[in-house]
């Protein structure tokens, strides 16, 4: 018999599949997103079968790249490069056999799932098969608990796949499934990673920075590019929205007393966000926020900041610490660009000493000292958009509610 090898990416996902009613949905979102997120290395098939997908490798000369894009695609579980063959025991030996050909491995385990009840073995049969097979051939042992090999065999009603090293994927559900937010991103650490954060959680992610340039140097724009940047992999396309705030950092320093002044920039940057959000469809806004963190993170203070917008104002990271925080940030690559040297536009004309728990009427009262409509008009007005977009070709995601239609050709077993 001549056995046909046919190379594979399968992956895995889990939260989709407890999404009983929904799960055609996001999976038509998964799809699309791992189109996208290997539109370069064609050819890459994406093919549905029960509880898993699989990008088809036949022919592909870059499967290890494949494999690192699909990594980042928000909504896998796990992945592995995998062999496909037709679902017939002496095809499976001969793949485990190709598998483990000339290799060396102290322990072993054959980890077997039978994807449909009405193959003629269980998995317990299979797993004893294949096991005794590769103790003919090589010197070792099984071990259930530690082995240093593991071989996937999943079957199913006409193909197998089988694979030995699975990784994680970033878990959560697929971009765009959830809808569309804007996330303030600061050159800090902790902004980049609630965006990621709310990107695991199925949203398209818009990102606004302020920046005091003429007063600063151009630094925190850098910043906030290079971090869109690398974020831009787990979504593909990116847009952000750079507002000039200096000017309207000074009109605020004119009438407003220190100890108030970071609550009072944090409202008109959530005006100026919502404003930009209601013009792209984003449903929320997103700050890396975390309770007690800095003065302008009390519970009082963050009440205040909540009151001067009507959109939901998400803050994934409020229950976390520094330390989970840079964690997080090290995991994603945007630490080295966070911690670099350079002025936000919050260290401009911010004393020592913050207000910690600001009332609503001090606030309203110091803000009746603004011209609120005209300094929001400043910052929309004069906000400049840049896209992003990784890999080449992957374009924006539609802004429609509606799901992704089902690529034609699919075909499922
Ligand atoms: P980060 O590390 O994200 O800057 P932080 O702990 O330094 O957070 P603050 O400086 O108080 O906290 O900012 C709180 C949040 O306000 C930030 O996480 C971010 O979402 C938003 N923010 C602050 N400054 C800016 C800015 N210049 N542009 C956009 N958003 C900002
Ligand atoms: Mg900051």
């Amino acid at each position: 018999m001549t056995l046909r090898l046919r190379p594979c990416l399968l992956v895995h996902y889990h939260e989709i599949s407890l999404k009983a009613g929904h799960r055609p949905m996001f999976l038509r979102y998964l799809r699309h997103n791992l189109d996208r997120a290997t539109v370069d290395l064609q050819p890459v098939r994406v093919v549905q079968f029960p509880g898993r997908l699989m990008l088809d490798l036949e022919g592909n000369p870059t499967p290890e790249a494949v494999k690192e894009r699909v990594t980042h695609v928000c909504g896998v579980a796990n992945l592995a490069l995998a062999q496909r063959v037709a679902s017939q025991m002496d095809a499976i030996k001969a793949a485990v056999g190709r598998m483990i050909e000339g290799r060396q491995f102290e322990s072993f385990r054959i980890t077997a799932r039978r994807a449909f009840q009405t193959y003629p073995l269980t998995s317990v049969e299979i797993n004893r098969e294949l096991g005794t097979f590769v103790l003919e051939r090589v010197k070792t042992r099984v071990d259930l608990t530690n082995p240093a090999l593991t071989i996937h065999v999943e079957v199913l009603p006409n193909e197998t796949f089988i694979y030995s090293d699975r990784e994680p994927g970033p878990g959560g559900l697929p971009v765009a499934s959830s809808g569309t937010v804007v996330s303030l991103l600061s050159g800090g650490i902790d902004s980049p990673v609630a965006a990621w954060r709310m990107m695991k959680r199925g949203c398209r992610v818009e990102f606004v920075h302020f920046h005091s340039v003429p007063y600063l140097p151009v630094t925190s724009q850098q910043k906030a590019r290079a971090l869109v940047d690398r974020l831009t992999q787990w979504q593909f396309f990116s847009r952000l929205y750079l507002v000039p705030f200096g000017e309207i950092q000074r009109e605020v320093v004119l009438s407003v007393p220190p100890p108030a002044r970071v609550v009072v920039y944090r409202r008109l940057m959530v005006r100026i966000a919502e404003a930009l959000a209601r013009q792209t469809g984003a449903q929320a806004l997103v700050t890396g926020e975390s309770l007690g963190q800095v003065a302008s993170q009390t519970l009082q203070n963050l009440a205040r900041i909540d009151e001067a917008g009507m959109l939901p104002i998400l803050r994934p990271l409020i229950g976390m610490d520094k330390q989970e925080i840079t964690a997080q940030a090290q995991a994603l690559g945007t630490v080295e660009i966070s911690v670099a040297p350079a002025q936000d536009c919050c260290t401009l004309f911010v004393p020592k000493h913050p207000a910690t728990r600001m009332a609503p009427e001090e606030v309203q009262g110091l803000e009746e000292r603004l011209n609120l409509p005209a300094l929001v008009k400043v910052g929309v007005e004069g906000a400049v958009l840049e896209t992003f977009e990784f890999p080449k070709g992957a374009g924006p995601f539609p802004v429609s509610r509606r799901a992704p239609a089902a690529p034609e050709g699919s075909r499922s077993q």
